[in-house]
């Protein structure tokens, strides 16, 4: 059943449910779904409409404070029935198995608590839902490529499934799962000792007010949101919810995406197709060189394109330098030029970090966030070295020749990003170190959870979304089961 709380004449809410599902995106739906198939009472409480909106988009409002911009904060995402599904890409990969090593390349952090496998038991059921069909996810063949710097990728195109859509009918159909529209999750009332939940507090957007009771509930808001919710839990508490290791917030992650060169594409066979080579780096030179995780285009026939505060200034002077220099002489990457773009893996780094903006509040009273996104050394490592390697990669298999980015060259990359928020509430088994457990549970509390790619301890250079369902799939499992005992 599906209901819309601004609609509702009387409380619409109905006894003690077995699961509060907050955020109907990709991660919440896939819980609420999961754990109603197994049986569980489930109520789905999902902030915006079916429509997006200007005044639910508006509670996203924040602000980019760090040296790399990060304007994502208000354009990465939506807050309305299936969430920033209704815009995501469709691009599904999975995390490579040294994403799940433990790696000194992570700040001294741990990296997944749950191995690979176990991540992706449910990828079977997690690549229906986003209906991939049967695209392989593993590397694929390209005989013409054979650098063991990097394998040919393997990715698969989604639709791209929209959420709201897809799940619509089924949910207005459900008998175990009500969905409640329009109903912000404002706040959670605790527990005398602060370890469990006691309800959910929801208000419409007529400013009602509305308790929800369940067994046990899970936050799956989005890693920005989901960070800031917790913050905001602590301004009104004392102390964030599951803060004990201080890392509420903190290690937020995006995929950088930054144009590493150009190249020469004329005299090799390789070239001969329109769409780019997708190749990704190995784990045993990712091992060997120290480098983080990463997924690289070849495009033969690219377009520039640049990042930052300064962009639209570094903009123009290429246009200039592209007009009046010839190729040959030329450091600048042009419009037609071959252009290694990509997917690159942001080490975990505890000042890259969202925090509470003390000075503004929406209209549901919270902070809104400062996000402070930032390059570590080690990141600066990945992407020279990565440029490095693709130089090498070309000229070893004689496909051509490539040319470094200067701002690469010069130790002072300046990336932007993919929409690929990550990390802000991290799992570890260890609560010194993350704020979620294996089981997503958050730490100290025992009937809270968290879903979504906040969770993410390291971020790989894969797209998100399909761990994010996978995860979300085995959380729902999960919950049926404790829920049984
Ligand atoms: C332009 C773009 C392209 C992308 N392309 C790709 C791609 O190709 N491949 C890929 O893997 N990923 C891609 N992504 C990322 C992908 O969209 C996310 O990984 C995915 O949507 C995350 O799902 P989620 O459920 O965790 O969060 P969201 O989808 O953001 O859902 C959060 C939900 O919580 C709700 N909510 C928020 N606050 C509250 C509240 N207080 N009360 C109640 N409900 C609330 C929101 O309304 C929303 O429905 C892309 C993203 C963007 C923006």
């Amino acid at each position: 059943m599906i209901i819309d709380l601004n609609a509702a004449v009387a409380n619409p809410f109905d006894g003690v449910y077995d699961l509060c599902v907050c955020g109907s995106g990709p991660a919440g739906m896939t819980v609420a779904r999961e754990a109603s198939a197994r049986g569980l009472r489930v109520i789905l409480l999902e902030a915006g409409g079916f429509e997006p909106s200007e005044a639910s988009q508006e509670i996203y409002k924040a602000k980019s404070v760090g040296a790399l911009e990060y304007y994502g904060v208000e354009t990465c995402r939506l807050r309305y029935f299936g969430g920033t599904s209704g815009h995501w890409a469709g691009r599904c990969a999975i995390l490579d198995p040294i994403d799940f090593e433990d790696r000194d390349i992570w700040d001294g952090l741990p990296g997944w608590p749950i191995a690979r496998d176990e991540a992706y038991r449910r990828l079977d059921d997690a690549r229906d839902i986003l209906d991939i069909g049967d695209q392989s996810l593993s590397p694929r063949r390209e005989p013409r490529w054979k650098s063991a710097r990097f394998s040919p990728s393997g990715y698969a195109r989604s639709a791209p499934t929209r959420f709201g859509e897809k799940f619509r009918a089924e949910l207005q159909s459900s008998k175990r799962v009500t969905v409640c529209l329009n109903a912000n999750v404002v706040s959670l009332d605790l527990s005398e000792g602060k370890s469990a939940v006691t309800a959910v507090n929801a208000a419409d957007w007529r400013d009602r007010h509305f308790k929800i009771a369940a067994r046990r509930t899970v936050i799956a808001f989005g890693a920005l949101e989901n960070a800031r919710f917790l913050l905001n839990m602590g301004a009104l508490n004392g102390a964030p919810i599951g803060d004990k290791g201080g890392f509420v917030g903190r290690c937020f992650m995006e995929h950088f995406d930054i144009v590493l060169g150009r190249f020469k594409a004329e005299h090799s066979v390789i070239w001969r197709r329109d769409e780019a080579l997708s190749v990704t780096l190995t784990g045993a030179q990712a091992r060997a060189r120290g480098l983080g995780s990463a997924v690289v285009s070849l495009t033969p026939r690219g377009e520039p394109r640049h990042f930052g505060r300064l962009a639209p200034l570094r903009g123009l002077i290429n246009e200039l330098e592209c007009t009046v220099v010839s190729s040959d002489g030329r450091s600048t990457i042009c419009s037609g030029d071959g252009i290694a773009t990509d997917i690159i893996e942001q080490t975990p780094n505890r000042d890259s970090r969202v925090t509470l903006n003390s000075a503004a509040k929406d209209r549901f009273g919270h902070f809104r966030i400062n996000v402070d996104w930032r390059l570590s050394k080690q990141d600066v490592k990945t992407i020279s070295g990565l440029a490095m390697e693709v130089g090498k990669a070309i000229a070893e298999q004689n496909h051509g020749r490539f040319k470094i980015a200067d701002d690469i060259l010069a130790g002072s990359p300046v990336p932007g990003f993919h929409c690929h928020q990550m990390g802000t509430t991290r799992m570890s088994s260890d609560p010194k170190f993350g704020v979620v457990d294996a089981n997503s549970r958050v730490h100290g509390m025992e009937n809270l959870y968290l879903a979504g790619s906040s969770v993410f301890p390291t971020g790989g250079g894969a797209n998100p979304t399909t761990t994010v369902v996978a995860l979300a799939l085995r959380l729902g499992e999960h919950l049926a089961a404790v829920n049984a005992r």
